[in-house]
């Protein structure tokens, strides 16, 4: 696990983002789906990422500096219900210009909330991931918000369905940080995608 992660800047603009070799591990999921909770957590910090009761409102890619080795990127969460259409269209100009960039994109994270089935959006997202060839995990969140049982066949559910590895996440419990850091480590010493 690291000693340090930092904010280093926010870009809404992928042009902004200087070119250099430090390898990035991004993190994508819907508005609210606890992905600044899970941020927070993975960092050993509590007011890294922001938590907010009001989702949907970041229209901003956000980096975070790891152990002056790697990105953390934070990508801005979508389906929120009540985004307006300009809001959908910046979301999307936004992200697909940071995917088409990706010089060293290593993978990603994808967050599923474990209580719910996958909306039209994630299964979007995962689609793009697939045709990219990105390599992905999915982190299934909020796990202290169900039983033992209940998290396993949810688990198995979401591995069958995506055919990838799935990591339960409790932002409160502790639950999927070192796995999620095992992860990690051996992404950005991976091939970029
Ligand atoms: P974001 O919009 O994806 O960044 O989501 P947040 O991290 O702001 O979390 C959204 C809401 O879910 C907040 O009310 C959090 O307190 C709650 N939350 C996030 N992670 C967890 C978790 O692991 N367990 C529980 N019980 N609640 C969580």
């Amino acid at each position: 696990m690291p000693n340090t992660v930092e904010f280093y800047r926010s870009f809404s603009n992928v042009n902004d983002i200087p070119f250099e070799n430090r390898a990035q591990i991004a993190f994508a999921g819907r508005s609210n789906v606890g992905k600044s909770s899970l941020l927070n957590r993975l960092a050993g910090q509590k007011k890294l990422a922001k938590t907010s009761k009001t989702p949907g409102r970041t229209r901003l890619i956000n980096f975070f500096l790891v152990d002056n080795r790697f990105y953390f990127v934070d990508l801005p969460g979508y389906g929120y219900a009540k985004a307006s259409k300009k809001d959908k269209a910046v979301w999307s100009a936004l992200v697909e210009s940071y995917f088409q960039k990706r010089e060293n994109l290593k993978g990603l994270i994808l967050l599923l909330d474990c209580r719910h089935e996958p909306t039209g959006d994630d299964q979007l997202m995962i689609d793009w991931l697939e045709a990219n060839g990105v390599h992905y995990i999915i982190a299934m969140t909020k796990a202290d918000k169900l039983s033992r049982g209940k998290l396993l066949s949810r688990q198995k559910q979401f591995e069958k369905r995506f055919e990838t590895e799935v990591i339960p996440f409790s932002a409160n419990s502790g639950i999927g940080k070192k796995e999620l850091w095992g992860w990690i480590e051996k992404a950005v010493e991976g091939p970029s995608n």
